[in-house]
């Protein structure tokens, strides 16, 4: 299973970092290591600036390549919210030199993630999604918001890397990204249900 991960997908998001709206989709990965077991987060002993991106996630249900952007809707059939956990300070000095953002983004525990759900009980074209930090709202992101969409993203990955069933997609995060500490609560919430808590230790 791999895990492919979209950046700058949502414009406010990008420009909050001192980025450019890209173009194309901006792609990262992270290994299946990377998924965070249970629900708590613990902040890793190489950052001193941990933020959180809440993000929508699908799963990928049909395998493929050269997927059509048309048929994209056929490769994955449930969705989850998932956090982006990055070590900021790292990809920064990273960013800076030109090198790759893979230790600053891959780590151990750095992809949280909710139960799946079914896609067919949501309209994926306007999805809600909200992360409170300590009971109050710091991210507040809408799919319409998205610039490339899941079927955009699968189409253009897919003509780089084979899709297989069970690979996850992290679409991106909405603007609010911020950094956490020991003892902060984490709550995700999908069209107003909560689905995913963290504690980080
Ligand atoms: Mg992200």
């Amino acid at each position: 299973m791999k895990i492919i991960c979209i950046g700058r997908n949502y414009a406010e998001h990008a420009q909050e970092l001192g980025n450019e709206v890209p173009k194309e989709p901006v792609i990262f990965m992270k290994p299946d290591t990377a998924v965070l077991k249970g629900n708590d987060f613990y902040i890793p002993e190489f950052s001193e600036d941990i933020h959180y991106e809440l993000e929508v996630v699908i799963k990928i249900s049909k395998g493929g390549k050269y997927i059509l952007k048309e048929n994209a809707h056929k490769h994955f059939e449930e969705i989850a919210l998932g956090i982006d956990f990055t070590a900021r300070d790292l990809q920064q000095s990273l960013k800076s030199k030109g090198l790759p953002w893979e230790l600053a983004k891959g780590f151990d525990g750095s992809a949280a993630l909710s139960a799946f759900y079914p896609k067919n009980q949501f309209n994926l074209n306007e999805l809600e999604f909200e992360l409170k930090k300590n009971k109050e709202t710091v991210q507040l992101g809408n799919t319409q918001q998205m610039i490339f969409s899941p079927e955009d993203i699968i189409a253009f990955v897919s003509q780089y890397f084979t899709l297989r069933v069970g690979d996850l997609i992290f679409t991106g995060t909405p603007k609010g990204v911020g950094s956490v500490k020991d003892g902060d609560l984490l709550d995700g919430y999908l069209q107003g249900n909560k689905i995913l808590d963290l504690r980080i230790m």
